[in-house]
């Protein structure tokens, strides 16, 4: 479903990415962990086009991303995102978060698209919200209707940054589970989170980042118990 071949990209003269490999297949979950600056949100916005990238490819379900492209919106169709910070529509409903863009986007027609916020709203445990406003919810429901919104879309892919880096300790693992729950219906995913646990018992592979290089991947297993770098060393002995 992705596919990034040698991607480098640049703030201005800051080299933010460095020759970045990595092929997400379908129906894998990625778990992308590494200090902070050291790229990860950087990658992931390139892969739905929040970033441009400067050198190498990037292939999106079929659709090549490179600096000519009129269809921006063509992407964001295929590839979900939810932030740390949930950036829902103050002043929309629940509901409308999560049916305005497959109307405005896709030209879903109206019924049809509360069907489908009625039904992902569901998948996610809060239909009994619908009618609220995201400043009436606590930060997992608001997490949680962020992943709805992003499944009103059906995307082929779901990136995650930092999804529950803003929440409180007891609304973590809310969003885990739904995120866990996704997974486990054969949701592809990349996710860049600290939530180790996470890690070992949904991701196929760990990718570790260090100053915008991947430094090593690995199956959960093989990355935690047998770390081969110095730098995932020390960074897995900080976070563990
Ligand atoms: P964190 O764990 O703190 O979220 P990260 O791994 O997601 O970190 P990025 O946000 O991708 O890191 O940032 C990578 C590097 O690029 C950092 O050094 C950052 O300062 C720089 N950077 C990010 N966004 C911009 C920008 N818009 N303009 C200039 N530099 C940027
Ligand atoms: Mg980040």
């Amino acid at each position: 479903v992705i596919e990034a071949k040698k991607v480098s990209k640049w703030y201005g003269a800051f080299r933010a990415l460095t020759d970045i490999n990595l092929t997400v297949r379908k129906g894998e979950r990625v778990v992308i962990c590494g200090p902070s600056g050291s790229g990860k949100s950087t990658l992931i916005r390139c892969f739905n086009r929040l970033e441009a990238h400067q050198e190498g490819e990037i292939t999106v379900n079929g659709i090549r991303l490179h600096s000519k492209m009129r269809d921006v919106a063509e992407v964001r169709k295929n590839v979900g995102m939810v932030f740390q910070h949930f950036n829902l529509f103050p002043h929309m409903t629940v509901l409308m978060n999560c049916m305005a863009a497959p109307m405005w986007i896709k030209g879903v027609p109206e019924a049809e698209a509360r069907k489908l916020a009625i039904k992902f709203l569901e998948r996610v445990h809060i239909p009994e919200q619908a009618n609220k406003y995201p400043a009436q919810l606590s930060g997992g429901q608001q997490q949680r209707v962020a992943i709805a919104r992003s499944l009103c879309m059906e995307p082929a892919v779901m990136l995650f940054d930092e999804p529950t880096s803003s929440l409180d300790p007891e609304m973590v693992a809310e969003v885990l589970d739904t995120m866990t729950s996704l997974a486990r219906d054969g949701m592809t995913m990349v996710c860049v989170t600290h939530e180790m646990g996470f890690a070992r018992s949904v991701a196929d592979r760990v990718v570790f980042m260090d100053a915008g290089l991947i430094v090593e991947e690995n199956k959960p297993h093989d990355f935690f118990t047998n770390p081969q770098h110095e730098r995932t060393k020390l960074f897995l002995s900080q976070i563990l």
